[in-house]
């Protein structure tokens, strides 16, 4: 799988930080400033750094990202390489808040989201109370089967549809970290305003 060509490993075979794709206040008042340089800047960073400190001179040194999400065991490499990979097609799946990108999926992805939930609406109800119903850390991802067919999952702290077979298209991040300057205890408002940033193009370019 080539999911996320912008995670760039360099010559020694360790993990650089994915590129963030607009300016750190590019997504406010949705997400702020603040808690992007905190969320990317601090939380991704360290992610990445502790990735690389605890591959270096094992078996899984040179693994891609999706490789090592897949095949290491539960603990501190999968943890680190789950969410180095969520993190990841999270910053990716955005667009600016002043973007007039579609606010609606198109073409092959509508048709896969309304034969599998009946219409957008539907989706975007399951995908919040998916969000909201998560206990503790972790992610609501919309997911591809092998079979084409899109699911919802809850994947509890770093799990991610890789590890269960499946293709991430769209991931809402439901730690605290992700939510609580701007929202406190709010997941639910945080969720509902997090659709005004989804950069449909790129979710439906996720699709196999
Ligand atoms: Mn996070």
């Amino acid at each position: 799988m080539t999911l996320t060509p912008l995670i760039i490993t360099t010559m020694t075979g360790l993990f650089s930080m994915p590129n963030l794709p607009y300016a750190t206040d590019a997504l406010a008042p949705v997400i702020s400033k603040e808690t992007v340089e905190l969320h990317y800047g601090k939380h991704l960073q360290t992610y990445v750094t502790q990735l690389n400190t605890l591959i270096q001179g094992t078996e899984y040194e040179g693994m891609n990202l999706e490789e090592l999400v897949e095949k290491a065991p539960e603990g501190p490499i999968f943890n680190n390489a789950g969410q180095v990979l969520n993190h990841t097609l999270y910053f990716h799946q955005f667009h600016p808040s002043t973007s007039s990108t579609a606010q609606q999926p198109e073409g092959k992805l509508a048709a896969a989201i309304n034969e599998a939930f009946g219409s957008f609406d539907e989706f975007k109800k399951q995908m919040n109370t998916a969000s909201t119903t998560l206990f503790g850390a972790g992610w609501a991802w919309l997911a591809q089967q092998k079979d084409g067919k899109l699911v919802i999952l809850k994947c509890p702290n770093a799990d991610n549809p890789v590890r269960h077979g499946m293709v991430p298209l769209l991931g809402f991040d439901v730690w605290e970290h992700a939510y609580y300057v701007d929202y406190q205890n709010r997941r639910a408002d945080h969720v509902n305003a997090l659709w005004n940033l989804v950069d449909w193009s790129v979710v439906a370019s996720r699709l196999k």
